[in-house]
Formats: structure tokens, C-alpha cells, sequence
């Protein structure tokens, strides 16, 4: 899985033989089409999706583009995965979260369920990772927050401000997130 900020940019780089297998380096080919899913964005709105499967030249392994405003095995967008994590950090529960993103309950507390304790660290850390990268200055106005999660959006925030200052860029902010994440707003990342 690649998280693609641009899609039309990656289809290009893609044809152009520019995009390296994250495994060896290798040149990724278009090999086919992932199935279409539907995924649901803030507005209420839903919109299909078709991401591209590629193969490596070298080592045959394959990959998915993934948008980056969608998230892996999710049905909703970033934005709104995003925007449930953001209220939680602001004391909101998941019973009024829910209505407020017109989600089923159980769904966002499956959510939140996922980004408690070592989760909602491991976003902090990356999130500080490239905070230190791109404005090494902001790290140390990180004020503490009274949660883990709280520490978590508020990093992720920064990144996100330091990330569009450097770059110039204006892309969504959970997009971006999902972007410098790997995707994995929700998800742990395997141990090995
Ligand atoms: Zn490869």
C-alpha cells in the first residue's frame, strides 16, 4: 500500500517508470485495478473509488495507490476518521461524535477504541518526526495536552501547518495526515 497525495501526479510518475517499489527500490509498473470501493466523505457524500494496482519489475511484488484521503479497509473518509479523533481529544465522546458525523456509534467507538494508549503515541512520534524535519523550531511549542490522543492531533496539527509552510502546498489537512501516516490513522503497524 502507498498513500498518494496527488493521484493525478502518481499516474504520470507511474507511466513514467518514477515511482520505486518501497521493497527494493525497483521500477513499480501499472499491473491493474483494485476493486471499486465506495468511501464516505465529511459532507455526507460518497464517492467511488478504483486505486491502481502496481507491480514491481524487479522483485514482482505488488502495490495499491491508495488516495490519501482515504484510509485502508475504511469505509470513511480521512477526513472523518480525523475528524472523530479530533473531538475525542477535546473531551467529546463517542455517542455525540457519532451524531454529529451522521456515523453509527459503534462505529466511532470502534474508532476511538483504536487510537487509545499505544496508538494514539506511535501518531504522536511520527507526527513529531516530521514536525522535527520540516520546522525543527515547533517542536518545543508542543504544548502537553490532557490526553495521549490530545498529544497525538496536536503534533499532527503541527506537522500538517509545517508541512504545507515548507512545501507550499494546501492539500486537506487529514489527507496530509493520512499521508504522513502511511495511511495508518487506525491501524497499528505490524511488528516484525
Ligand atoms: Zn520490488
Amino acid at each position: 500500500m502507498i498513500m498518494v497525495l496527488d493521484v493525478d501526479q502518481a499516474a504520470r510518475d507511474l507511466a513514467g517508470g518514477r515511482l520505486a517499489c518501497p521493497h527494493c527500490g525497483g521500477v513499480l509498473r501499472p499491473w491493474a485495478w483494485a476493486p471499486v470501493r465506495t468511501v464516505r466523505r465529511l459532507d455526507g457524500t460518497s464517492e467511488p473509488v478504483r486505486p491502481r494496482r502496481t507491480r514491481c519489475s524487479s522483485c514482482h511484488t505488488t502495490q495499491v495507490l491508495l488516495p490519501a484521503w482515504c484510509l485502508p479497509r475504511c469505509g470513511d473518509a480521512a477526513e472523518v476518521v480525523g475528524a472523530a479523533l479530533a473531538a475525542n481529544a477535546t473531551g467529546r465522546g463517542h455517542r455525540g461524535i457519532a451524531a454529529d458525523l451522521d456515523r453509527p456509534a459503534a462505529t466511532v467507538r470502534r474508532w476511538l477504541r483504536r487510537v487509545r494508549g499505544d496508538h494514539a503515541e506511535w501518531l504522536r512520534r511520527i507526527a513529531v518526526t516530521h514536525l522535527a524535519r520540516l520546522c525543527p523550531e515547533l517542536v518545543a511549542d508542543l504544548h502537553p495536552q490532557p490526553t495521549v490522543l490530545g498529544d497525538a492531533v496536536n503534533a499532527l496539527a503541527a506537522a500538517v501547518y509545517a508541512y504545507r509552510h515548507r512545501l507550499g502546498v494546501a492539500t486537506d489537512a487529514w489527507t496530509l495526515v493520512a499521508g504522513l501516516t502511511g495511511g495508518r490513522l487506525l491501524t497499528p503497524v505490524p511488528a516484525d
